[in-house]
């Protein structure tokens, strides 16, 4: 499984995966941070972190 790394707006509070555009697609789950700074998609295995600046 191929570990990618997304960063999210810092105000976002839900994101949604689809598995992007390359062949890992799968259908769309939504997930919300939850006072978390980083969400790893369970179907992908992508990883979401808010791009604190
Ligand atoms: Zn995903």
């Amino acid at each position: 499984m191929s570990e990618e790394i997304i960063k999210v707006d810092p105000h976002e509070e839900t994101i949604c995966c689809d598995g992007g555009e390359d062949s890992l697609g799968h259908p769309a789950v939504y997930y919300t941070f939850n006072n978390e700074d980083k969400i790893v998609c369970n179907y992908c295995g992508k990883t979401f972190i808010k791009n604190k600046e």
